[in-house]
């Protein structure tokens, strides 16, 4: 055994003290929830971990207004509660607790659960969702939920007739500064570079519309308010002879530079794209590994909307019901 090998196996306890089950989950965002809906319905005694942030992204937002059957609308975090609610109802196992380590070299599949619990399972799905990249401010984080989004599609619609500002030159920021464009007044693009890094088309879009203003090699120093936000500081050609700062007035402040997928702890194991986004196979929540299953933002850099996750969710808990099924 290498010792890198005998490392990671100290992580797992040996057969005898594992707990077995049938179906485990990671992750509790709209993914994972529905995964342990359908999986729970089927009778597979879904055992749901839910990591780090419980609820997932959705509970950085405000209000969901685009999800179906919320004619009101509703916060998400009180969207994630019911989804809890509704997955335990039909017996899902939700746990509190983060899993650490993952060997998915044989079945039953095992995992750690914080760095001290282990589970073997006999079909493992994976909805460890995406994380928004953030520049890292203090005040970037004093401001969430009152004018700081990484999500124009979750919480353009509040800056109605407003002026915002997004971060980011590439198709992502192009993406939503067209969406924001539609309802806001003024959108203006802060880019780090002299270039769009989006592509042709996009970048022709954003050009063609008025009320976007693109302003190049500028980053963000610093964001200021009472309450809500109120402007940005920038600074223009930071590093250069001739750097200065500005001051923009805004109500929201968009961010759109990338979203880093959770899949870390499983990548000696399966396939993943060059930005970490775990592979399945085309009109499947399938992996390479039969019996491990990916569904939710860590398998969709496109979409990443909580409708999209809860269908993927859907989707792989019924492949993990016909994969159980055949052995
Ligand atoms: P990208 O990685 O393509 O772009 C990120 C942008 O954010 C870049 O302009 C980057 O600047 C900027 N950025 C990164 N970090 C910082 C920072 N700290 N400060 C300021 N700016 C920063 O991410 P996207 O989310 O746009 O796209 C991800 C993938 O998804 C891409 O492959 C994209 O093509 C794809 N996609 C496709 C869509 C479509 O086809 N319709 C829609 C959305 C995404 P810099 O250029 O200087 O590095």
């Amino acid at each position: 055994m290498d010792i890198q090998a005998g490392q990671e196996k100290e992580h797992f306890d040996d057969q005898a003290t594992a707990e077995h089950v049938k179906c485990l989950i990671i992750g509790s965002g709209p993914a994972g929830y529905t995964a342990a809906i359908y999986a729970a319905r089927a009778n597979l005694k879904p055992v749901l971990y839910k990591g780090l942030q419980p609820g997932g992204q959705l509970t950085t937002t405000t209000e969901v207004e685009n999800f179906p059957g919320y004619p009101e609308g509703v916060s998400g975090p009180v969207m994630m509660e019911d989804l809890e609610k509704q997955a335990e109802r039909f017996g899902t196992d939700v746990r509190w607790g983060m899993v650490t380590h993952a060997d998915f070299s044989g079945t039953p599949f095992k995992v750690v659960v914080d760095d001290s619990h282990t589970v073997e399972s006999d079909s493992v799905i994976i909805a460890t969702g995406a994380t928004a990249r953030y520049l890292g401010l203090e005040s970037e984080e004093k401001f969430k939920g009152s004018g700081v989004s990484a999500c124009a599609t979750c919480d353009g619609f509040f800056y109605r007739g407003k002026d915002v500002a997004i971060v980011g030159g590439g198709d992502s920021a192009c993406e939503e500064a067209l969406y924001l464009s539609v309802m806001c007044r003024k959108v203006y693009m802060i880019v780090r570079k002299d270039y769009l890094r989006a592509s042709k088309i996009l970048q022709k879009r954003v050009s063609e519309t008025s009320n976007i203003e693109i302003l190049f090699e500028r980053n963000t120093k610093e964001l200021h308010g009472d309450k809500v936000l109120e402007e940005a500081v920038l600074v223009k050609r930071m590093g250069q002879p001739d750097e200065s700062e500005e001051v923009l007035k805004i109500d929201g402040f968009f961010l759109a530079i990338g979203h880093v997928p959770n899949s870390g702890i499983f990548k000696k194991y399966l396939e993943t794209d060059e930005t970490g986004y775990l592979k399945t196979m085309p009109g499947t929540t399938r992996t390479r590994i039969p019996g491990i299953f990916a569904c939710g933002d860590v398998q969709d850099k496109i979409y990443r909307q909580a409708v999209t996750a809860a269908g993927s969710g859907c989707q792989a808990a019924m492949d993990a019901e016909r994969y159980l099924s055949m052995k």
